[in-house]
Order: structure tokens, then C-alpha cells, then sequence
């Protein structure tokens, strides 16, 4: 039927010609001449009006068909012809550009100053050298041109591929297709940062180690009291360094989504009293008082779903900073408490150290952070506790905050809603 449709005219034009060769030939009676002509005008007007909807149709697949396959793309699409007048663009570049397609509809594009904002991110998305930065990564000549390419206000981060329409020299029109790659670019750049301060993080300890290990080596025979003495601290040295590596991977775990967590219903008295006695011994060593204030008995039974292990090590990392960032013979405190009326708990934790200087008070919770003082004071840390801490309190519906005057002291506090008050739920994982 394809063949008999796409050969219509060769039926018309032999209809015809079968009609002029009846003329000529004697004894064909006009009346079979008059049927050929009939005969060819019948097929002629079937076949054309056939042909003429087909072509409609594929008109349509074309042109609606296009727009709707554009318009379903993530990416941004332009098409654009040779004097850069623009013909068509799809809704994922009006949003990506933060642009509306009528006011640029059939508008010439053209480099100009003073251009701000999404007219001059499309300026740069047609003209990739006028961007702040761009990078070439298809071969030079070759299509489709693939250039990435850097803006700046605002800042983004665009991949665009360059087709010519028809694939040869003379083309009618350009499509032009703007991926965003600020997510993927920024993420690929943070695990490369990520990976770079945690080696940084742990090349300090491992420094001490190997010194030990080499300084043990030479006392083991001649001064074995030094060397057991170095071997300790070596010791010391390592278990901090387990614990780098520790919070490192829970960071890794936490970005990628991958840290669950198990909640059930628990008095948090008891649970402080539980923690407070596992961090007992860390603080006898600095010569720290801890000590958690009295609970009035009505909030002995206050309840918090929880993750008790997540939470215990949230507990943990603020106790242990109030001991370590401590002075010494300073006092860390722990109180509990219970707003019913408000449906949540409130947990404080407070030291006698050498505080937060005020410059410093945007950057606390933020990954990899770490204070000056805090650092000669400490030179084994990670910088990730608190953001673990922030993260694992908020995941339970609480919030973290602090108050802190320079060499004057810290109260780190974070709120839990109690069981029943549309917190998290018991079970719940995830
Ligand atoms: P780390 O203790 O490994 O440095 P954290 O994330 O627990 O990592 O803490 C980040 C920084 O916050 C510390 O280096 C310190 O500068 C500051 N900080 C945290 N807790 C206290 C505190 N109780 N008193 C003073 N500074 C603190």
C-alpha cells in the first residue's frame, strides 16, 4: 500500500498516457477514452487527498511532536537561526535561565554591555567566550561543539552542546541544549575537598605515631620505662585517630543517606545518668568535674523517642568538648529540662572553658570546622562533631544551638519533642 501510495503520480501519468494513445488508435470508441480520464482523475483525487493528510500528519508529528518531546526534557533547548535570532525555546531553559520565552521569541541575540540577570546568562549560553570561564571539551571542528561553561551572577555551573540543522555546512537553524551541572560539579568538588581534609585530618596523628613507634624502638632496650611511657601515648594517639576515621565514615553515611536509625520510646533521665557514667572517666583524666544537676522527681519519667546509640554519641561529643575545651579543674554540667505545656525536653550542656570568640559563632556545626584555640589545645580533631551532633538532633525533631563568652565558658543545648507529641515515631527507621 506504501509503494501504491509513494508511486501515485507514475498511475496518474500512465492513466493519462494510456488515454492520449486511445486517442489516436482507431476503433477505441470515445466512451472507453472518457472512462481512462474518469479512471485517472478518480485515483488522482483519492491518492492526493491520501498523500496531502499524510503530510499534514507527519507536519504535525514534526512540529507538536517536537515541542512536546522538548518540552518533557530536563535539559534547556534553543533554537536559534544563523543571524541568532531565537525561534523556539523549551520551559526547562526558561527555568534553568530564569527567562520567558515571549520576550525573547524571534529577538535577535546579541552581545551587548550592562546585559544582568537571565538575558545575560543566554547571551553566554550563545557566545561561551564571553562567559567568566569556559572549556572546550569537544574537538575543535567537531559537532555536536560541547563547551562547559561558569557564570557568575548568578552563579552556575552550564554544559551546552551545539547542533547545526541540516548536519552540513550551510545549516538553516541551531539547537542549542543547556544541561545544568551545578549539582554534579559542586558534589564531584566536595568529595574531592572532603578526601583532602581528611587525609589533612589524619596526617597529624599518624605523624605522632610514627614517632612513637621509632622513639620506641630506639628506648625498647636501654629505657623501657620511656618507651612503655611513649607506647601509651602512642596508644592515645591512635584511639583519636579511630575516632576520626569513625566520624568521617558517619559523615560519609549521613551525606549519602545511609545512616539509619532505630527509635523507641526512653526516660531521658536514666539516659543522660547512663551517658554522663560512659564519659566519667574521660573527664577524671583532664581533671574535669562532671556532674549532672538534680531533676525535680515530676521529670524522672519524661519520655523521648530516640535512637539511644545515635543520640548517646550526640550526648557524648558535646560532654567530651565541655571536658576538652575545658580549663583545668573546670566544671562540665548537665541539665534536664521538661516543658509539658511546649511538648519537648530541653538538654544543656555546660562548661567552664575557654568559650567561642563572637567571629567564630556562624561557622560552629559547619563541617570540618574548627577554633584556633580549640586547635593548638586539641591538635587530634576532626571537626565533624558537632555537624554529626546537629545532624543526629535534628533527625530525632530537635534543635541545637549555644551560648558562649570567650574564656568565660559554653552551654551547648539541643531540644527533643516528648513521646507522644508528634516527634519522630517508635520504630521508626530510616
Ligand atoms: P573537634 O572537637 O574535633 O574540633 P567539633 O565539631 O566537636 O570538632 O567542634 C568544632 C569546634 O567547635 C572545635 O574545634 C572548637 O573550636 C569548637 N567547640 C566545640 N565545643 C566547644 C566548647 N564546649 N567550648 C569551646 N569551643 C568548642
Amino acid at each position: 500500500m506504501v509503494w501504491l501510495r509513494n508511486n501515485v503520480l507514475w498511475f496518474i501519468g500512465a492513466a493519462f498516457a494510456l488515454s492520449l494513445v486511445a486517442l489516436f488508435l482507431p476503433g477505441v470508441p470515445l466512451k472507453v477514452l472518457a472512462l481512462f480520464s474518469v479512471l485517472a482523475s478518480g485515483i488522482s483525487a483519492l491518492f492526493l487527498g491520501r498523500r496531502a493528510k499524510f503530510l499534514e500528519k507527519e507536519m504535525g508529528v514534526k512540529t507538536e511532536g517536537f515541542s512536546a518531546l522538548t518540552e518533557g526534557l530536563e535539559d534547556g533547548v534553543l533554537i536559534y537561526d544563523l543571524d541568532f535570532a531565537v525561534l523556539e525555546m523549551n520551559g526547562a531553559l526558561e527555568k534553568l535561565l530564569g527567562i520567558r520565552r515571549e520576550e525573547f521569541a524571534g529577538k535577535r541575540i546579541q552581545p551587548r554591555t550592562g546585559l544582568v540577570g537571565g538575558e545575560l546568562l543566554l547571551v553566554q549560553c550563545l557566545f561561551p567566550s564571553l562567559a567568566p570561564s569556559s572549556t572546550q571539551v569537544s574537538e575543535p571542528g567537531a559537532w555536536p561543539q560541547v563547551v562547559l561553561i561558569n557564570t557568575e551572577n548568578p552563579p552556575k555551573k552550564l554544559s551546552t552542546s551545539l547542533t547545526r540543522v541540516p548536519n552540513n555546512n550551510t545549516p538553516s537553524y541551531f539547537i542549542k541544549t543547556v544541561r545544568d551541572m551545578s549539582y554534579e560539579r559542586e558534589t564531584a568538588e566536595s568529595k574531592t575537598e572532603f578526601v583532602s581534609i581528611a587525609a589533612h585530618q589524619l596526617r597529624t596523628p599518624l605523624t605522632s605515631i610514627n614517632w612513637a613507634l621509632e622513639s620506641i624502638l630506639k628506648d625498647v632496650r636501654e629505657n623501657p620505662v620511656s618507651a612503655a611511657k611513649t607506647a601509651e601515648e602512642a596508644l592515645r594517639v591512635s584511639e583519636g585517630a579511630l575516632k576520626i576515621v569513625n566520624s568521617l565514615l558517619d559523615v560519609a553515611k549521613m551525606e549519602g543517606g545511609d545512616l539509619s536509625y532505630t527509635f523507641g520510646k526512653t526516660e531521658i533521665a536514666a539516659f543522660l545518668r547512663e551517658v554522663i557514667s560512659l564519659t566519667e572517666p574521660f573527664a577524671k583524666e583532664r581533671s574535669v568535674s562532671l556532674f549532672i544537676n538534680p531533676i525535680p522527681p515530676e521529670w524522672e519519667g519524661a519520655a523521648a523517642n530516640i535512637d539511644r546509640e545515635r543520640l548517646g554519641l550526640a550526648c557524648e561529643n558535646l560532654i567530651e568538648n565541655a571536658v576538652k575545651y575545658n580549663t583545668k579543674n573546670g566544671e562540665a554540667s548537665v541539665t534536664l529540662e521538661v516543658f509539658p505545656e511546649k511538648g519537648l525536653a530541653k538538654v544543656s550542656v555546660k562548661d567552664t572553658g575557654i568559650g567561642i570568640p563572637e567571629r567564630d559563632a556562624g561557622r560552629m556545626f559547619s563541617k570540618f570546622w574548627r577554633g584556633d584555640s580549640a586547635e593548638s589545645m586539641e591538635p587530634n580533631g576532626s571537626g565533624l562533631g558537632l555537624y554529626i551532633v546537629k545532624s543526629i538532633i535534628e533527625r530525632h525533631g530537635g534543635r541545637i544551638g549555644f551560648e558562649s563568652r570567650e574564656n568565660r565558658g559554653s552551654v551547648f543545648w539541643f531540644t527533643l519533642p516528648l513521646a507522644g507529641r508528634g516527634g519522630v515515631k517508635e520504630q521508626e527507621i530510616g
